[in-house]
């Protein structure tokens, strides 16, 4: 298993090396080094992944929980208000999918399977934790050189994250009842989606109860993301006593201001690794497919994907998890928000949703990458039409700005609506400058 995980880091570094090089014969073959390492341990059934990812998923949050150093009350919402209904939402969307037998999928020899598979991924793991770890670093090398006002860290009490976590389980339980009652709308979207794609007939309609399985499905999941990036500030923070310093949220705001190009250096890569090989995207990227239709109230992730980019997609989005709320309303608001909305108006159209409906190959979140226009079908067949129907496929700053003004509308209700968020938080008491 040790030399499945170890073979995994090396091959995936390769690959992503070979990306940044645009060297296509290197990259390859450096797939097909981690493709065998996923195919040498056995195969899984897909209810046998999915089955085995939900619940290996939750023992792992229970696991780890306690070293974040939160509360036992806290602990006990975790499992009452976020793995519970995550248990339940996947099982039940498991058995209308799968079929009643659900449990006989669970045997040891299954199981063997998935942990080994799972070493692999944690190979993938820590090739993408390798960057994040770096500039981790290298911020701390530059910091003592610079001007004493740039300097600092940023350390917000547990309470303050603990509060944040509950906020993204009602977030996206209170998201998922408005969607729910305004699922003809999302009925319209999907179908709309499906015409751009050039689907007709059957294949470009869904169902209600379809649609109504598939927003429970993405909702039970969708606090994961935010949990899984605070479990890993939390605990780097409490338990080995790390800080993240204002050089590192620096960092972190220029990855994800500049997202649309560093995304093509690192979850662009992921993505499609994750696409070309069957095991690999049953283990990490899978849940996120699952459903034919998507909702925003989804994590914008499978289960495992942001452990197996190593804490989260970017180089160094991850340390802005370190204030409670940015992530949430950042991300949540916004950024996942309108690539996963099906819009019910031609003029506001978009490329991901397209990804997801009619599995276009287009790998970026936001507007297709140069790699994408290169490689994608999706993109030569449907490109030229598509401009002429939204300005959104046209302008590649618009999907952008729109998301910015949604995450300016959501941060406005978590302010004023629900007095909570970024800016209910002790800001004073948390910034400590030198
Ligand atoms: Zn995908
Ligand atoms: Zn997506």
């Amino acid at each position: 298993m040790l030399t499945t995980l170890l073979s995994n880091y090396v091959a995936t570094g390769r690959l992503v090396l070979a990306s940044w090089q645009q060297d296509l014969k290197t990259r390859e073959k450096a797939l097909e080094q981690v493709s065998s390492n996923f195919t040498s341990s056995g195969k899984l059934s897909l209810p046998q992944n999915l089955m085995w990812n939900v619940i290996m998923y939750c023992v792992f949050v229970m696991a780890l929980f306690p070293s974040t150093q939160m509360s036992q009350d806290m602990y006990r919402f975790t499992c009452l208000h976020f793995l519970a209904p995550l248990l339940v939402g996947h099982l039940t969307f498991y058995r209308y999918r799968f079929g009643s037998k659900l449990w006989t999928h669970l045997t040891p020899t299954s199981w063997v399977v998935w942990t080994s598979h799972f070493a692999a991924v944690t190979g993938v793991a820590l090739a993408g934790l390798t960057p994040t770890a770096a500039l981790y670093i290298a911020g701390l090398v530059v910091d003592p050189y610079l001007p004493e006002s740039c300097r600092g860290h940023v350390h917000f009490s547990l309470q303050d994250h603990e509060r944040s976590l509950q906020a993204s389980v009602y977030f996206f339980w209170i998201l998922a009842a408005v969607l729910l009652v305004t699922l003809p709308v999302w009925k319209r979207g999907y179908e709309l989606n499906m015409s751009y794609a050039g689907k007709q007939g059957e294949e470009s309609t869904i169902s209600y109860p379809e649609l109504v399985m598939d927003l429970l499905y993405q909702t039970s999941g969708a606090p994961s993301t935010v949990y899984f990036a605070t479990l890993f500030i939390t605990i780097v923070q409490e338990k080995f006593g790390l800080r993240v310093h204002f050089v590192h949220i620096f960092m972190a705001a220029m990855d994800g201001l500049c997202s649309n190009f560093t995304l093509q250096y690192n979850y662009n890569i992921f993505h499609e690794l994750f696409h070309r090989i069957p095991a690999f995207y049953n283990m990490v990227h899978r849940e996120h497919h699952m459903p034919k239709s998507i909702f925003p109230a989804n994590s914008g992730t499978a289960l495992w994907e942001d452990y197996a980019h190593g804490g989260f997609a970017n180089f160094a989005a991850v340390f802005l998890f370190v204030v409670p709320f940015f992530g949430l309303q950042l991300i949540f608001g916004g950024l996942s928000f309108i690539p996963h909305t099906m819009f019910p108006w031609s003029a506001l159209a978009h490329w991901h949703p397209l990804h997801h409906t009619a599995q276009a190959d287009i790998y970026s979140n936001g507007v297709p990458s140069a790699i994408d226009k290169q490689r994608s079908t999706f993109y030569k067949t449907h490109a030229p039409r598509l401009k002429e129907i939204s300005i959104m496929f046209r302008n590649m700053f618009l999907p952008d700005l729109v998301a910015l003004a949604m995450m300016i509308f959501v941060g406005a209700i978590f302010h004023y609506g629900f007095g909570t968020g970024l800016f209910h938080l002790d800001w004073s008491s948390s910034i400590q400058t030198v």
